[in-house]
């Protein structure tokens, strides 16, 4: 058969409010033409974000009931602690929130002012938590990454060459730690290869360095790995992970992404030292080690959650998902970063919207289209998101200006994936209609969350 199918049935369901094309227009004016300012039930399909926003199956559901919620030593730590071990083969394993707060604990316990940290690309909370201890946090991708119309295999790879000159330039002692993104997030869901994790791994073992992954969307990973890399093709899923944590030395994690839940994520590590630290701040921050900041239902529900996203079947089918939107969009010659990620498509706004310049945002013309036209809720990576001011007070655009669409998993159907394509191809037909945006109000940081827009 060709038909790759959702590998679930559907036992539950949460109803979508149809909107008109009118209610949208007054809603967008009403959030200031910001769709973070939009309410959730106004959108009709909404791919602001894969995190946090997945489908839990009945096995999750049913262990959430199981969850003991005793202060220490719960029956259900013990689940999530062997789990985790099983897939992680760290020694020490610390229950966070979610993924900052393990990010926020580990840069506490070993970064001090002036250190340096490289990473293929850091995610926003990881950059913010190792910046708030006065370290650097630098990026060092592939050149490849940069080129959106090249369809390569593994566009997250860290490069070697910047690795060595930032050793080299820094000094080995300024640099507690190196750390590599799984799937690289901010570059586009693009895949990190086991090669290349080695290759790194290499480079610091010459100079004492040690390696701490960032492991949100590892099982996502694995499967590109296996799908991509020479050798890996038969190796079940839970293996190729554990290979790629064997090169590392800690890992965090946000359960919202490859944990398949709602909220939760932990902090693994095999150093005792490292260890103590880490508990210390934890008790401060989030809870006794064996609870860390979860209930004792959420342990129970990651503990399942983690091992569903390394079944083959579903990986499967949200890969499929992903490459299905990216090849109707490639015959539709609707512009997009080549290839598709594992959790998100990025529309290049640039080109699809070529008459708007960057100063008046083609990103929010285009989200703000997508949400007109079919109530899709999207979200610009561009010149709001990451544009910066010279000194001057002068706008300097960002590199790039995309509109991700992140896929929430086993949340939306094919149908609703049709849906979404076609809202993009009659955006796309009238594209020469959309006006850019200015801005009204913003703040001093991070301003896409709350900036206001008018219409050009
Ligand atoms: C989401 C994410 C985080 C932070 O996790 P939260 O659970 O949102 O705090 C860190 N790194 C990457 C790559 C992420 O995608």
């Amino acid at each position: 058969m060709n038909t790759i199918i959702e590998p679930f049935r559907i036992k539950m369901t949460e109803p979508i409010r149809l909107t008109t094309r009118e209610q949208r227009i007054e809603r967008l004016e009403k959030a200031r033409y910001n769709v973070f300012y939009l309410d959730a039930e106004d959108c009709i399909i909404d791919l602001l974000t894969d995190s946090g926003t997945g489908a839990m199956s009945s096995n999750q559901w049913a262990a959430l009931m199981l969850g003991d919620e005793s202060y220490a030593g719960s029956r259900s730590w013990k689940k999530f602690e062997k789990t985790v071990k099983s897939i992680t083969g760290f020694k020490h394993i610390f229950p966070t929130h979610q993924g900052r707060a393990a990010e926020g604990i580990l840069a506490q316990a070993l970064l001090k002012k002036g250190d340096v940290v490289p990473n293929n690309s850091h995610f926003d909370t990881t950059r913010a938590n190792i910046e708030f201890v006065g370290a650097n946090a630098v990026d060092l991708l592939c050149q490849e990454c940069y080129r959106t119309q090249e369809s390569l295999p593994f566009k997250g790879n860290m490069d070697l060459k910047k690795l060595e000159i930032c050793i080299r330039d820094n000094g080995s002692q300024r640099i507690p730690f190196a750390m590599i993104t799984i799937t690289n997030n901010t570059g586009g869901g693009q895949p990190v290869s086991l090669e290349n994790i080695k290759a790194v791994k290499e480079i610091l073992n010459k100079h004492d360095i040690p390696l701490i992954i960032d492991a949100c969307r590892f099982a996502e990973n694995a499967f590109f790995i296996r799908e991509r890399e020479p050798s890996y093709e038969n190796m079940p899923l839970l293996d190729i992970a554990g290979e790629i944590f064997s090169f590392a030395d800690a890992a965090t994690m946000s359960c919202k992404k490859d944990g398949l839940v709602n909220i939760g994520g932990f902090l693994a590590c095999n150093d005792d030292r490292w260890a103590e630290k880490f508990r210390n701040l934890l008790i401060l921050r989030e809870g006794f080690p064996t609870y860390g900041g979860l209930a004792g239902r959420d342990l129970e529900a990651i503990a399942v959650g983690l091992m569903e996203a390394l079944e083959y079947d579903y990986q499967v089918y949200r890969h499929a998902t992903v490459r299905y939107m990216g090849k109707k969009l490639e015959s539709l010659q609707i512009p997009f970063v080549k290839p598709v990620g594992g959790h998100a498509v990025f529309l290049d706004a640039l080109a699809f919207l070529p008459h708007i310049s960057t100063d008046r945002y083609p990103g929010i013309g285009l989200v703000n289209s997508l949400y007109i036209e079919g109530g899709i809720r999207s979200v610009e990576l561009g010149s709001v998101m990451f544009g910066k001011t010279d000194k001057n007070g002068r706008e300097i655009p960002a590199p790039l200006e995309l509109v991700r669409l992140a896929f929430p998993r086993r949340v939306y159907t094919q149908s609703h994936f049709d849906y979404v394509l076609e809202v993009i191809e009659e955006v796309w037909k009238n594209r020469k209609d959309i006006r850019g945006y200015r801005i009204s109000y913003q703040p001093e940081f991070l301003r896409h969350f709350t900036c206001h827009f008018v219409p050009e």
